[in-house]
């Protein structure tokens, strides 16, 4: 049995620490930010090398938040990718401010930086670009387009802790990051979790308050806010596990090395990883025109896998008002129906990995 990923491996591994962490809230009663959350705001935001950090409820609310700090709102247009989890287009949603998607570079899962000049127009304020499976969007030409037009760029670094781009965090490339701590993400918190990072003193000062019912200080509320807080007990766990994420990045990539060594001359598409990027994997996804009889075949042998995503967001009925049909992103489209997400987590060894290049193998050769 392989499992897609395994929690209670690496809890195993920490089991001490975080439990004393976390007896630590429970004396102190620091229940809802504290002490533990402001030490993990400090330390994460120092490892994305930016400025400042804020921690969320969750990764939905940090993409909610930047926009807002942002000033972007009703009549606003805000230009992501359609492959992508539906958080991203919600947080969008969220602000009153318009979607507008470009297709993804079928090659990397990420924007395409050629398409983004054709669809921003008067209205246009910010770009997402997505970080997709842990590895970055190419920043270069999307931080240039943005500044030729006066964009704000937030990057969605959802699945991207500790990925680089041309040697460079991601979190400190645009003018906002957003993480997410959801428990399977590459730095998961024990419950949820969020933060957003930038170097903008203002932007800070403004999520800040708005994540605390925008308060300036206490019962003084100067904006319209919302309880978006970070809990004690998830800084403190996040702060153990933040320690062991540079060496759980490292376990990832050689799991990946693996698959690519195995699958090498299968015929399996494997994923690239560019050469401005340091890829860190949070998903592991291979294409497949058979999907349904692999993912089927690879279970019945005890290997589960996952699909990131199924559905492109323009298709998902949620969201048919954006008036996005069918055909409008042919890329994102073909991903979502071949897309095969393998056991991918730190703790994956090399017989592991050739239980499944082997499964895989012989589906490729039917
Ligand atoms: C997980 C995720 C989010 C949302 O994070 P939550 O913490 O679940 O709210 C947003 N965008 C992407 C790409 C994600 O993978």
């Amino acid at each position: 049995m392989i499992p897609f990923v395994d929690l209670k491996a690496q809890y195993k591994g920490i089991k001490d620490e975080v439990n004393a962490a976390i007896q630590n809230v429970l004396e102190t009663c620091q229940f809802t930010l504290g002490s533990e959350v402001a030490a993990f705001e400090q330390e994460f935001s120092a490892y994305c090398n930016a400025q400042h950090g804020i921690g969320v409820n969750t990764g939905t609310s940090a993409l909610h938040l930047a926009l807002l700090a942002a000033g972007i709102g009703p009549g606003d247009e805000v230009i992501t990718v359609p492959f992508t989890f539906v958080a991203t287009v919600a947080s969008i949603y969220y602000t009153g401010a318009k979607t507008v998607f470009v297709d993804i570079d079928p090659q990397t899962f990420t924007m395409d930086v050629k398409a983004i000049e054709g669809v921003i127009t008067e209205r246009t304020k910010a770009i997402i670009p997505v970080h997709l499976y842990g590895q970055s969007a190419d920043m270069d030409p999307i931080l240039e387009i943005a500044k030729r037009h006066n964009l704000v760029v937030i990057e969605d670094a959802c699945q991207a802790h500790g990925a680089e781009y041309k040697g460079k965090r991601v979190g400190s490339l645009g003018d906002m990051g957003c993480f997410s701590f959801y428990p399977g993400k590459n730095l998961g918190a024990y419950g949820e979790g969020g933060m957003v990072t930038t170097n903008n003193p203002e932007y800070t000062r403004t999520i800040r308050m708005l994540r605390d019912w925008g308060a300036e200080k206490k019962y003084h509320h100067v904006l319209k806010g919302y309880n978006f807080r970070l809990e004690g007990i998830q800084g403190a766990v996040l702060r153990v596990k933040l320690k062991y994420l540079e060496e759980w990045t490292e376990g990832r990539r050689k799991a990946a090395g693996h698959y690519n060594e195995l699958l090498a001359d299968t015929g399996v598409p494997t994923p690239k990883e560019m050469d401005y990027a340091r890829h860190v994997y949070h998903v592991y996804a291979i294409r497949t025109k058979s999907r349904s009889e692999w993912q089927e075949a690879l279970n019945a042998k005890g290997i589960q896998t996952g699909i990131h995503y199924p559905i492109p967001v323009h298709l998902l009925p949620a969201y048919s008002d954006l008036g996005y049909a069918k055909g409008c992103f042919p890329h994102a489209e073909q991903a979502a129906n071949e897309v095969l997400s393998l056991p991918m987590f730190a703790e994956l060894g090399r017989m592991q990995c050739e239980e499944v290049s082997a499964a895989l193998t012989m589906l490729a050769n039917q």
